[in-house]
């Protein structure tokens, strides 16, 4: 089967050794690829000075924990363990543009049990071609967010991309890029694998946690929008208070900062040079590259 993750080279970190990817299996008993019982991370790593720099790697280890111990999964890394395997990671691959994937799957249980044990395996690929494009054309999917009630919506859990594959594959299907979930009142939430920022009039506008994944690059777009003096307000908002307003944004650690040029097929009226959300593209492409000293002391 076609994998364009890998090479004959390709060389990931599997419970405690480097190993060929070609070598590396899963126990198909494990639990987590029955039931969806594992967490994840996403992560990018850029060229800072010819070295791989991941950025907010504390950020994310930190996420990781979070998820593992609110659904039961055992996880003993220190972040020094895990950012020495990261970096060994990527050099064992000679990568330094890279995604990294974490991923904390559970041993053989068939029960419905909380983990017994954990294993983490992180795959690394090269990440320097634009997978996702710019300027966006996006739906209203008909897929709503997980209840928050039902599921622990602020962890990265593996089975939740159930929902996101069925939204992103129905806008597909519809001729759209991307599809945005609402939330079970009928309010905007997230997209598939990324949040969302609409802009009107000078300010700008998310979803506040409740229903999302709240993600890393929010986070450093709400840094960046005070560095800059841009208003940003989280409230509720329904697709129709969206709809036609100023412009708009999706972000993630994959994509970045992508424009959204309309929703429902109606467009965002501004041109997008001319916009605050196109600011906070430019600085946050800036931030992960370290190109931009005074935005740099964000990270620090
Ligand atoms: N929401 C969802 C559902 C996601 O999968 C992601 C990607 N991890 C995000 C938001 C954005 O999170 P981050 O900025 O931390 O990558």
């Amino acid at each position: 089967m076609n994998n364009p993750y890998v090479n004959d080279n390709t060389i990931l970190y599997w419970n405690g050794n480097y190993e060929n990817a070609k070598n590396a299996n899963i126990n198909l008993y494990s639990q987590s690829l029955h039931y969806g019982y594992a967490v994840f991370e996403g992560i990018r790593s850029y060229n800072v000075n010819g070295k791989a720099k991941a950025f907010k790697l504390k950020e994310h280890f930190d996420r990781l924990v979070y998820s593992c111990k609110t659904i039961h999964i055992p996880f003993a890394y220190t972040y020094a363990q895990f950012e020495e395997i990261v970096y060994e990671t990527l050099s064992k691959n000679n990568l330094i543009e890279a995604y990294i994937r974490p991923l904390v799957v559970c041993s053989p249980n068939m029960g419905l049990t909380k983990g017994l044990a954990s294993y983490m395996m992180v795959q690394v690929w090269d990440w320097t071609g634009g997978y996702i494009s710019n300027n966006i054309e996006i739906m209203t999917s008909s897929y709503e967010r997980p209840n928050p009630k039902g599921f622990h919506i602020k962890a990265k859990v593996a089975g939740h991309y159930v929902n996101s594959i069925m939204a992103s594959q129905e806008a597909k299907d519809k001729g759209f890029n991307e599809g945005m979930l609402l939330d079970e009142n009928g309010n905007v939430a997230e997209a598939s694998g990324a949040n969302i920022f609409f802009e009107k009039d000078g300010a700008l506008y998310t979803p506040p946690e409740g229903y999302i994944l709240p993600g890393i690059t929010r986070a450093t777009c709400f840094e960046i929008a005070k560095s800059l003096g841009i208003t940003v307000v989280e409230k509720f908002f329904n697709p129709e208070e969206m709809e036609g307003t100023d412009a708009a944004f999706f972000c993630g650690t994959a994509a970045e900062v992508v424009a959204i040029t309309s929703l429902n097929k109606i467009p965002f009226s501004k041109n997008w040079e001319t916009t605050n959300c196109a600011k906070i593209q430019k600085a946050y492409s800036n931030l992960v590259r370290e190109k931009n000293e005074e935005l740099e002391k964000l990270t620090a």
